[in-house]
């Protein structure tokens, strides 16, 4: 069977390694030159660790990544209004892990092995031929295969060129990423300040912690703002916080560089389309709230290669069937979880600000998440 992998990141990587198990060979195409040490910090939930353990890679996380032991809420002056301890959530599932990005990505390219990854790779056309699906890449060449997987991500344009723009959500909200050090906060600690209007949080990984501070996006006036204007906005809003917190103080203060981050989803209705087929953020892009997108991407990927384990070229379209029919359901949940999510932390209006803040001191933060952790009791 001659598969296409478009996007070697966080799914195409683990189908690759996947497929690979079987002892198959995908073609896996990529569009950076090379794998960097930039992004961001992941929080992974049992539901996209546990693919590890089949792959023979789970002791690479022990050691890359780092055990979430708390999670706290508090309001926008500083008072703690949730505290939960992991634990009592994930015991029966298995523990939360933050790591960076890369290395996520460097344990995920490990269990890939000897598979070759064609770097600086695009397909500029992707067109169905019956049976098969004939693609042209970047650099002129063309070639035919049984089956295309996008996994190419929020932004894929192999979605937008074989489905179609899908169904954005937008919050309209935008948020800034940094990394600093890890020795303001407890470091197993993940604690989110939900302000009125604005959202500022603090992600662990081993040795630094992921920054992350949102605003409605019209306050600067659009995402691209320049960084001077976030950062004069961030210091106006949060000031309530950062008298009262020399942490997040400081946090702030040492912001090297932001990275914008639109706060914004996308939701497909369906993930096929012939011989092509959605898998990850690019069938399914998720709000960070719950902090589940990369979890998804993995249980996914690994439940389309277990689909194709049982199937020859000519029954790839079953296969498709049944993988759609295996995980959309729960992935479109979770999606749904981490909106609701979103419209309880991105609060504009100091009324709403309020009352949700007396819910806070009143539910327990699992509510939030309980419907993620029992998704995870779910055959996926
Ligand atoms: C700042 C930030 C923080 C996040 N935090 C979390 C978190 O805590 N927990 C969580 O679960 N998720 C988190 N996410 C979301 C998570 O990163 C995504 O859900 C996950 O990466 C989806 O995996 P994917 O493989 O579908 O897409 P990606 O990992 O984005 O991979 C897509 C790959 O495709 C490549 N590509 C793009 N276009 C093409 C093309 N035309 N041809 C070939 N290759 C292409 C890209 O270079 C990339 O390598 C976060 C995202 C961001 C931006």
């Amino acid at each position: 069977m001659r598969v296409l992998i478009v996007g070697g990141g966080i799914a195409g990587l683990t189908l690759a390694a996947k497929l690979r198990q079987q002892g198959r060979a995908p073609v896996v195409i990529e569009k950076a030159a090379e794998y960097r040490d930039v992004g961001y910090g992941i929080g992974l939930y049992p539901l996209g660790s546990c693919v590890l353990h089949g792959l023979g890679v789970y002791g690479r996380l022990l050691e890359c990544g780092l055990e979430v032991k708390r999670y706290e809420i508090a309001d926008h002056s500083g008072e703690v209004l949730q505290s939960l301890d992991m634990s009592d959530l994930t015991n029966e599932i298995g523990p939360m892990w933050m790591l960076s990005r890369s290395a996520l990505i460097d344990i995920l390219r490990e269990a890939c092995g000897d598979l070759p990854i064609r770097m600086g790779t695009t397909a500029s056309r992707i067109q169905q031929k019956g049976e098969t699906v004939g693609v042209r890449f970047n650099d002129g060449t063309e070639e035919e295969f049984d089956l295309v997987v996008s996994c190419d991500g929020i932004h894929s344009l192999t979605r937008q060129e074989v489905f179609g723009p899908g169904e954005k959500f937008d919050s309209g909200w935008t948020c800034w990423t940094w990394w600093g050090g890890g020795e303001l906060f407890d470091p197993e600690l993940v604690r989110e300040y939900w302000g009125r209007g604005w959202f500022f949080g603090g992600y662990p990984v081993p040795d630094r912690r992921m920054y992350c501070a949102g605003l409605p996006t019209t306050t600067v006036g659009d995402r691209h703002a320049a960084e001077d204007v976030v950062r004069d906005a961030l210091a106006t809003h949060l000031s309530e916080l950062t008298g009262n917190d020399a942490a997040v103080a400081e946090a702030l203060a040492g912001a090297p560089e932001l990275f914008a981050w639109p706060m914004y989803d996308v939701r497909m209705e369906h993930w096929i389309e012939g011989r092509v087929v959605l898998c990850g953020d690019s069938g399914m892009a998720f709000l960070p709230t719950a902090g589940v997108g990369a979890s998804n991407a993995m249980r996914s990927a690994a439940a389309l290669a277990d689909e194709l384990s049982r199937a020859d070229a000519q029954l790839v379209p079953l296969a498709l069937e049944l993988y759609e029919k295996r995980c959309y359901k729960l992935v479109k949940a979770n999606q749904q979880d981490s909106r609701t999510a979103g419209r309880m932390m991105f609060l504009n209006s100091p009324a709403l600000g309020w009352g949700r803040d007396q819910l806070l001191k009143h539910m327990s933060a699992s509510s939030f998440i309980g419907n993620i952790i029992k998704s995870m009791k779910e055959p996926f």
